[in-house]
C-alpha cells in the first residue's frame, strides 16, 4: 500500500511526526504513487468522532487542504516505486498533516509540526521483544474488515518503540486461511455495561487454548452498544473487556485496573486512523480512561500517532509481552 517514506526513499514516515521550518522546504517521497491518489498538506483538526453520525464520519474528518504549502513533484528514484516531492512550506507556524488521500480514504499521514514546538514533547521510550494477540472471529469475516489496517498501524505504532507486534494466526489482505471461530454471537456482541451477552462471551474466551498461554485475545464481532440494533449508534469500534468478564466504566477501571481482558473489534466500523485495536492494547496495559489531546493514542482523535509517558514501560510489563 501507499505510504511516505524519506526524500531518500530510504525510511518509511508513516505516522511520524515530522518538523519543518515556518517558510522553509522539505522533501518526502511516496512509495507507489498513482493518479488515483492526492498529495495534500491540510489541517490537523480534532474532531470528536463520538459526536459524528457513522454516515458523516469519512468525509468530516478528512484532512482539508490548508493552503499553507506549495507541493511540486520533483523526480522517481530509479529503480524504486518512490516519487520525490518537494514541500514548500509558507510563512506559517502550526500543526498540519500531511495526507495520502484516495477518495474519501486516507491511505497514509503523517503529522507536520511547522515553526511550532509541540505542547507536549514526544515520548520516545523503547521497549523490547513481542506484544502477542491472537485474532478470533465472531462473525464471518466481512468483505473489508478493519483488521489488516488496524493491525498495521498497531505494528507501526509499536515498532517505532522498539516492539514487535506478532499477531496469530498470521493475517492476509485476501487469505481465508485458518480462522479460529467462537460460535453462538453471528447475532451480535452488545457491549452494554451490565447487560447483553458479553459475559457469555468471555466465558469462551477463557477457554481458548491461547488466552491460557497469555496471548491477548482479539474478538472480531458484529458488535453494538445498545441491545436493540435500530437503536444503535453504530459508533463503536473496539471494547476491552477486563478479566472479570463484565464491562466497566472508565472511573471505575481506574481503580481496578485492567490486569488481563480481551478486545472486542467491531468488523462494522472502521476507526479512520485504524489505532483501535492498538488503542485497546492501550486500555488493557491499564489506561482506563481517554484524553483529550487528539495527537495521542488514548484519545478519540482521528490521526493518533502518540504514546503517553510510562505507556511504553506498561506494554513491556503486559501479560501478553515475551522476550521471544
Ligand atoms: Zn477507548
Amino acid at each position: 500500500m501507499s505510504h511516505f517514506t524519506s526524500g531518500d526513499g530510504k525510511k518509511r514516515l508513516s505516522l511520524d511526526t515530522i518538523h519543518a521550518t515556518s517558510g522553509g522546504s522539505f522533501t518526502i517521497g511516496v512509495w507507489g504513487m498513482t493518479d488515483a491518489l492526492k498529495l495534500v498538506v491540510s489541517e490537523d483538526k480534532a474532531l470528536d468522532v463520538n459526536k459524528l453520525k457513522p454516515g458523516d464520519l469519512r468525509p468530516q474528518v478528512l484532512g482539508v487542504d490548508a493552503k499553507v504549502a506549495t507541493i511540486t513533484k520533483l523526480n522517481k528514484i530509479p529503480n524504486t516505486e518512490v516519487t520525490v516531492y518537494k514541500i514548500q512550506m509558507n510563512k506559517v507556524t502550526g500543526v498540519y498533516r500531511l495526507e495520502l488521500q484516495f477518495g474519501v480514504d486516507v491511505w497514509d499521514w503523517a503529522r507536520l509540526q511547522c515553526g511550532a514546538k509541540p505542547a507536549v514533547a514526544e515520548d520516545t521510550s523503547k521497549g523490547t521483544g513481542y506484544l502477542n494477540v491472537h485474532v478470533v472471529w465472531a462473525t464471518p469475516p466481512p468483505p473489508v474488515s478493519p483488521l489488516p489496517h488496524c493491525s498495521t498501524v498497531a505494528s507501526l505504532l509499536l515498532e517505532k518503540h522498539g516492539f514487535k507486534l506478532r499477531v496469530t494466526p498470521s493475517l492476509s489482505w485476501y487469505g481465508v486461511g485458518d480462522k479460529p471461530t467462537i460460535q453462538g454471537f453471528e447475532s451480535g456482541v452488545v457491549c452494554t455495561k451490565d447487560i447483553g451477552n458479553v459475559p457469555a462471551l468471555s466465558t469462551k474466551v477463557k477457554a481458548l487454548p491461547a488466552y491460557q498461554s497469555n496471548k491477548l485475545i482479539v474478538v472480531m464481532a458484529n458488535a453494538r452498544t445498545h441491545t436493540d440494533p435500530d437503536k444503535d449508534p453504530g459508533n463503536l469500534a473496539g471494547q476491552t473487556v477486563p478479566e472479570g468478564g463484565e464491562l466497566h466504566d472508565m472511573d471505575e477501571c481506574k481503580t481496578i485496573g485492567v490486569k488481563k481482558g480481551y478486545i472486542i473489534i467491531n468488523v462494522n466500523n472502521r476507526a479512520i486512523d485504524g489505532a483501535t485495536l492498538v488503542h485497546e492494547m492501550g486500555h488493557v496495559v491499564g489506561f482506563c480512561g481517554h484524553i483529550g489531546d487528539h495527537t495521542k493514542l488514548m484519545s478519540y482523535g482521528v490521526r493518533r500517532n502518540q504514546v503517553q509517558k510510562g505507556q511504553i514501560a506498561q506494554f513491556q510489563s503486559a501479560f501478553f509481552h515475551s522476550d521471544v
